[in-house]
């Protein structure tokens, strides 16, 4: 399965986007978690790249499309692949379609996230991240049973340094203009598929899994 999750930020992309890769076995590629891998490492990309993220700007194409286009040729996207955050422009949506066709290989869905502003900001600004295992918890949502530390592997939480009110409304202004536009032009495809993001996240995963199909 060779598909896409598309959507502002703090709709939920990255939560569906490990219950999806579970049911599926297919990898989760998420251009966002690369950019943090790499600002982490300290990296020449990383530092570029953290310039436009903690202004809640998108990192240049050019930066973004080669790493993806390297990230799908890969063993492990053999049997499909989930994009999470990519693409983000018209122009990186087209770059993807070059990639594929040359590869011989087609997208099979475009699951698209809608969720409205008021619930992004509040999802964006709980949002809490272990640092060791990466694992996403939300202060109101989905605690922790300890406050600040992981369930799963005892790391402590933290916060991403874009997730400030003021970074994030930027983020879903930047996915407007920016980003927007790829839901006509999958949806021209006759690729798209509108899942409303609203709901619980069981909920939601299980209307995806159902239009999927296994
Ligand atoms: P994105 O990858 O789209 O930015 P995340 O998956 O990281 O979004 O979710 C943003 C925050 O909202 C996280 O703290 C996550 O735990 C929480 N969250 C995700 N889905 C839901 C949901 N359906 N209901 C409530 N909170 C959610
Ligand atoms: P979210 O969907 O929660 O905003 P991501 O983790 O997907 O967060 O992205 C965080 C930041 O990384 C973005 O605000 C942007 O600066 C950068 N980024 C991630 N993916 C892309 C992309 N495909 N093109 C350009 N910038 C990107
Ligand atoms: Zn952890």
């Amino acid at each position: 399965m060779r598909l896409i999750l598309l959507g502002p930020p703090g709709a939920g992309k990255g939560t569906q986007a490990s219950a999806i890769v579970e049911e599926y076995a297919i990898p989760h590629i998420s251009t966002g978690d690369i950019f943090r891998e790499n600002i982490k490492k300290g990296t020449e990309l990383g530092k570029k790249a953290k310039e436009y993220m903690d202004k809640g700007l998108l990192v240049p194409d050019e930066l973004v499309i080669s790493i993806v286009e390297d990230r799908l040729q890969k063993e492990d996207c053999k049997e499909g692949f989930l994009l999470d955050g990519f693409p983000r422009t018209l122009n990186q949506g087209e770059a993807l379609d070059k990639v594929l066709s040359q590869m011989g290989l087609k997208l099979d869905r475009v699951i698209n996230l809608d969720v409205e502003k008021e619930i992004l900001i509040g999802r964006a600004i709980g949002r809490r991240i272990c640092k060791d295992c990466g694992e996403v918890y939300h202060i109101k949502f989905t605690p922790p049973k300890e406050e600040g530390i992981c369930d799963k592997c005892g790391g402590k939480l933290h916060q991403r340094d874009d997730d400030t009110v003021e970074t994030v409304e930027r983020r879903i202004e930047v996915y407007h203009k920016q980003t927007e536009p790829l839901i006509d032009y999958y949806r021209e495809k006759g690729l798209l598929l509108d899942i409303d993001g609203s709901k619980d996240k069981d909920s939601i995963f299980e209307e995806i899994a159902k239009a999927l199909g296994k």
